[in-house]
């Protein structure tokens, strides 16, 4: 079986296979990184891998995953931030046991 090497920031070189090696690409920007849990110290180590990286590992039989930004990053947002009173106020508001049901029948209100 083939091994790669890579390197684990406490136990220096260590040997992988395939299987134990996951390569993340981000559909968002592009960027890329390899992550594996070291077999030395059992830390998981992730690094960056620029797309020669990438393209060897992924050829080489290393599992490829893609994932995105949180679609929240590009919302647009407005108006001034909580404020500590408001963050209190809601506090009670859901402690006080009726608050989802007063919320569902806000809601119910709206769509009438
Ligand atoms: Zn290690």
């Amino acid at each position: 079986m083939p091994l790669i090497k890579a390197s684990c920031p406490t136990c220096g070189d260590v040997e992988l296979t395939l299987e134990e090696i996951r390569v993340l690409v981000c559909s968002s920007d592009g960027q890329a990184s390899y992550n594996f849990r070291c077999p030395g110290c059992a830390v998981r180590v992730s690094k960056p891998a620029e797309k020669a990286v990438v393209d060897i590992l992924v050829s080489a039989g290393v599992a490829l995953s893609f994932w995105r930004m949180p679609a929240e990053l590009e919302e647009v947002h407005a108006g001034e931030p909580i404020s500590y009173d408001e963050l209190m106020q809601f506090h009670y508001e859901l402690a006080d046991g009726s608050f989802f049901e007063r919320l569902s029948e806000s809601a119910r209100k709206r769509e009438e």
